[in-house]
């Protein structure tokens, strides 16, 4: 899968891309992720400013318009130089958009080619929405700074269902939300098997595999209908 980020500031990415699960996917060759700094197609050329206040006033700047235009049209054109290869994903970030969930980020690990463009300030000029007609995606009903924080979200969460990316196969069959599963994780425990008073239920020390399954099972209900009981009345 190659991840093309479209951004102000590239740098945000430094470490998140250089250390664990991340990193080794990369070295690994598994997933490809390029950040392309808009600054590089500001049309103002000595102060690489690419943002400009909004017609008809109001506070905050917008990105404007042709740097955007031309930075996507760019990455899409040197992509195709490469041959055949599937449609972009063109995803641009945004409090407005659909919300990002388990599902849509299962949906993306399947694509081959995704392009992220992060806002900053008040967003994009509406014509760069109109133009490139990108799926708008938000992470939450929440207003971030920026679009890094939430590109580096949608990056994690679709970059460990790449098949290989994690060490263990199965480790996210079980996860909370997977699979269209509307449900969430059972609990689990580790060593020691005593802490303060608090015990590992003797199921789990069992050996007994289908005990142990059932037992996750009604955990897996009993914790989403405590927690998150909109999951099970929702359709799925
Ligand atoms: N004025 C915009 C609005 O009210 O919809 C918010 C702009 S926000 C301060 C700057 C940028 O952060 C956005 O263009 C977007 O890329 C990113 N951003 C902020 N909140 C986000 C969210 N919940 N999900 C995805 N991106 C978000």
């Amino acid at each position: 899968m190659r991840i093309d980020v479209v951004t102000l500031f590239p740098a945000i990415f430094d470490g998140y891309l250089t250390q664990s699960l991340l990193h080794k996917a990369i070295v690994r060759g598994l997933v490809d992720i390029q950040r392309h700094d808009l600054r590089d197609w500001a049309q103002n050329v000595p102060h690489r400013k690419v943002d400009d206040r909004p017609f008809g006033g109001g506070p905050g700047m917008l990105i404007q318009v042709e740097p955007t235009v031309s930075c996507v049209r760019d990455i899409e054109s040197e992509i195709l130089s490469q041959g055949e290869l599937p449609p972009i994903r063109k995803i641009l970030l945004t409090p407005q958009g659909k919300r990002f969930d388990q599902r849509l980020a299962e949906d993306l690990a399947t694509s081959e080619r995704v392009m992220l463009l992060c806002g900053r300030y008040e967003g994009f000029d509406q014509r760069v929405h109109d133009i490139l007609e990108p799926e708008e995606i938000s992470v939450g009903d929440f207003v971030l700074n920026g679009g890094e924080v939430a590109a580096m979200t949608i990056i994690d969460a679709v970059v460990r269902l790449i098949p290989g990316v994690l060490g263990d196969e199965n480790s996210h069959q079980d996860d909370s939300f997977s699979r269209g599963n509307r449900l969430l994780e059972f609990p689990q425990y580790t060593r020691p098997r005593e802490f303060e008073g608090h015990f590992v239920p003797e199921v789990l020390l069992s050996g007994d595999h289908a005990a142990i399954a059932a037992w996750r099972a009604e955990q897996t209900q009993i914790r989403t209908r405590a927690r998150r009981s909109d999951l099970l009345d929702e359709p799925t």
